[in-house]
């Protein structure tokens, strides 16, 4: 019965050719829908309007109907407080001024006279479609100014309670509604209620596109929702596989053979380049070079074509022209190859008639149960097993995984980590994304032993609920460090509705993958330096920060870096303070920061002795060391405290400067032991962040499953 009313308050306005709903019927839909609402009445004369007024009860407030007219107060078109019948009179004749004045072109359809709310807290509640997300939710403060203020948060629906309250609580000025400043403390339940609501709303009615409510005026009990707005959209079903399916990736990024199709003599080839790799990096499986006329490459036998080969192949990596790809897959079909790396690009990423060959070649893969990476890829490397079809050549392995649609970042963060003494399990360069994606392979990486962290750089995804599952299954087990390039213009919906004009793609993007246990990154820096806290250190306990320094400033620096990553100095106890002051040398600085100034230079030992006593403290989550100046013998006079860190769990960071040469020589050592450095106290307060971020999304998780 709902549903039948519902729906045909919607088609109503569809059949009238209008994509919106009249504040009315939002209203009349809105109380279908389980959701209180003012009292109101349309009214379509003075008379009638004098009428209404009297029926609700002064004061009252007026608001104009127009098709014409979507933002009422903007033109002049909503009057409040009205207090007796007399100024409802002359309201209702200025309204009607106002409104003829500013869009003459208006068609007035009546008056909508309503309970006039008493004034308090005013929020939004909202809710759109993302293109990649689908239903959005959204919630923020601010009634009207929302646009300005622009302190919003997003969920993902289906919402639960959790989550809901996750979304109330992640907005900047969420102290507002705790009672302050005259405010009354608000009623958070019910905002709950709401956003849990329009959640059901999205998922049941795929005819409404976009939906505010605001404002919604928030008391001590209670809420009341003033305004309501519904967009109406196309209502198309969108279904998508809620699994990833990790089939067969096992063989395309650990094989036992490879064939090199286009491999070639020439050194400034491709061809050539990952031919070499693959046998520089010590593969010991087969390895097939495929040129019709080249006889030998790097003594290796070569092969007209893959059906030439005798033995099996697990894998071939294509690196010939794009008009020559789609044959060579038949071939690689027809040889029951598991999976191709398609280096060669001239496909979509060169417009239509590339992404017509595109297609044409997915045809004939998913047939033949042959699946792709790329095209126009930069290849897989897998150090472990020497299966490197990529270029450069980086060999250190390690435990961290990279997935990248761009081929430079897949490479440059296996090169960084080199540098920083700590290796890589694999890289995979997405190019096209024709077939295998972020999601397929996360869900892949979260069996994979050999990986620990999964970081993932990615310009936009095909199917977001896909990759929200595939991050929220690998989150329980390891951190996904997710890193989203190429922001794009908030929807095409903005002028209609507030959550529509305000859920820019990056936004909406951040909240997914938060929402999924995942943790989003700024900036490639941001990436790099958080993987290598997530594969050293433990995951921490807490947000408590203690801090032993040499250098004041830096100390200082670190401090400050605190506040905005959620990160707090550990207040030690008492008991601490008397044991630090009693085994350190006056001149050092008892609080945290412990400060044991330039003057440790003569002492380097109290580092450990400084280190050894926090850690017994009840108030200390995690640590940084800061070696200030050339501190010698870092490592050593460091090791045992660290080492007992490990073991209880806490994380310790090393952030080494102004040390010169000696730095070079400590860092080094530092990291050869697995430990890290961060070349400013900001770096090193950031990745801790999203280890502190890390812990409080596996928190998260455990409450969202279990409600
Ligand atoms: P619009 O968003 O189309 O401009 P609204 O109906 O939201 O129009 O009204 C504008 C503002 O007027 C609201 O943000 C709110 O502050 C106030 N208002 C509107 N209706 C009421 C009401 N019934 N009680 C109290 N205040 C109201
Ligand atoms: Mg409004």
């Amino acid at each position: 019965m709902r549903d039948i009313v519902a729906l045909k308050i919607i088609h109503q306005a569809l059949s009238e050719g209008r994509n919106f709903l009249y504040e009315y019927e939002s209203k009349e839909l809105l109380s279908l829908l389980g959701m209180q609402t003012m009292k109101s009445l349309l009214a379509k004369s003075l008379e009638e309007t004098e009428l209404a007024a009297k029926n609700i009860g002064f004061p009252v407030v007026l608001k104009i109907v127009s098709p014409e007219i979507l933002h009422k107060s903007d033109a002049g078109g909503v009057l409040i407080d009205l207090k007796n019948a007399q100024e409802v009179k002359s309201g209702y004749f200025k309204i009607i001024n106002n409104v003829k004045s500013k869009v003459p072109q208006a068609n007035v359809m009546g008056i909508l006279v309503q309970e006039m709310a008493p004034p308090s807290i005013e929020i939004i509640a909202g809710a759109t479609r993302d293109p990649q997300f689908g239903p959005t939710i959204m919630f923020g403060i601010g009634g009207i100014l929302v646009e300005l203020i622009k302190d919003v948060s997003f969920g993902i629906a289906p919402l639960n309670k959790t989550l809901a309250e996750e979304m109330i609580h992640k907005i900047k000025s969420h102290g507002i509604l705790e009672g302050t400043r005259g405010l009354p403390k608000a009623d958070t339940n019910e905002i709950v209620n709401i956003l849990l609501k329009l959640s059901e709303v999205m998922t049941d009615y795929p005819e409404i596109d976009t939906l505010d409510l605001n404002p919604i005026i928030v008391y001590s009990k209670g809420l009341k929702i003033v305004d309501a707005r519904f967009i109406l959209g196309k209502g198309e079903r969108v279904e998508s596989e809620i699994q990833p399916k990790a089939l067969e990736l096992g063989a395309l990024l650990e094989p036992k053979s490879v064939a090199i199709i286009g491999a070639s003599k020439n050194f400034d080839k491709i061809g050539y380049k990952i031919l070499k790799n693959i046998v520089d990096a010590g593969f010991n499986g087969g390895i097939y070079p495929i040129n019709p006329t080249a006889g030998e490459i790097l003594g290796l036998k070569t092969y007209a074509s893959v059906l030439d080969v005798p033995e099996k192949i697990d894998v071939g990596v294509i690196v010939v022209p794009a008009q020559v790809v789609p044959s060579v897959i038949e071939e690689c079909v027809k040889k029951e190859i598991k999976g191709v790396i398609i280096i060669s690009s001239g496909f979509r990423d060169i417009g239509q008639e590339g992404a017509k060959l595109e297609k044409g070649i997915l045809e004939i893969a998913k047939k033949g149960k042959l699946r792709i990476i790329g095209p126009n890829c930069q290849g897989v490397s897998n150090p472990k097993v020497g299966f490197c079809a990529t270029w450069p050549l980086i060999k250190k392995v390690g435990n961290i995984a990279v997935i990248s649609q761009s081929g430079s970042i897949a490479l440059e963060i296996p090169s960084f980590l080199s540098k920083n003494e700590l290796g890589y399990s694999k890289a995979i360069a997405l190019g096209n994304k024709s077939d295998v994606n972020e999601a397929e392979l996360i869900s892949f990486l979260a069996d994979d032993e050999g990986t620990r962290v999964i970081t993932v750089y990615s310009e936009g995804i095909p199917d977001g609920r896909k990759l929200m599952n595939a991050i929220e299954k690998a989150s329980q087990k390891k951190a996904v460090l997710f890193l989203k390039g190429g922001k794009t213009e908030a929807g095409k919906r903005g002028v209609m509705a507030h959550t529509g004009s305000l859920a820019g793609e990056m936004k909406v993007f951040e909240a997914a993958i938060d929402q999924s246990g995942g943790i989003c990154v700024k900036n490639l820096d941001e990436l790099c330096n958080a993987a290598i806290a997530f594969v050293t250190l433990p995951v921490p306990k807490g947000n408590r920060l203690l801090i032993i320094t040499s250098s004041g400033g830096s100390g200082i620096l670190g401090s400050d870096a605190c506040e905005e990553a959620d990160l707090v100095l550990s207040n030690l106890s008492m008991n601490t303070l008397e044991k630090l002051k009693k085994s350190l040398p006056s001149w050092c600085i008892i609080r945290n920061p412990v400060d044991l100034t330039g003057n440790v230079l003569n002492n380097v030992q109290l580092y450990n002795d400084a280190l050894e006593i926090v850690l017994d403290d009840e108030s200390v989550d995690m640590v940084m060391l800061i070696f200030g100046d050339p501190i010698p013998n870092a490592l050593e006079t460091v090791k045992h405290g660290i080492d007992k860190a490990f073991s209880l769990g806490i994380p310790v960071v090393v952030n080494y400067l102004g040390g010169a040469e000696v730095q070079i020589v400590e860092t080094e050592k530092l990291q050869k032991n697995g430990i890290p450095v961060f070349s400013t106290p900001n770096q090193a307060i950031i990745a801790l962040s999203y280890m502190n971020k890390y812990r409080e999304n596996l928190l998260k998780l455990k409450n969202i499953n279990m409600n």
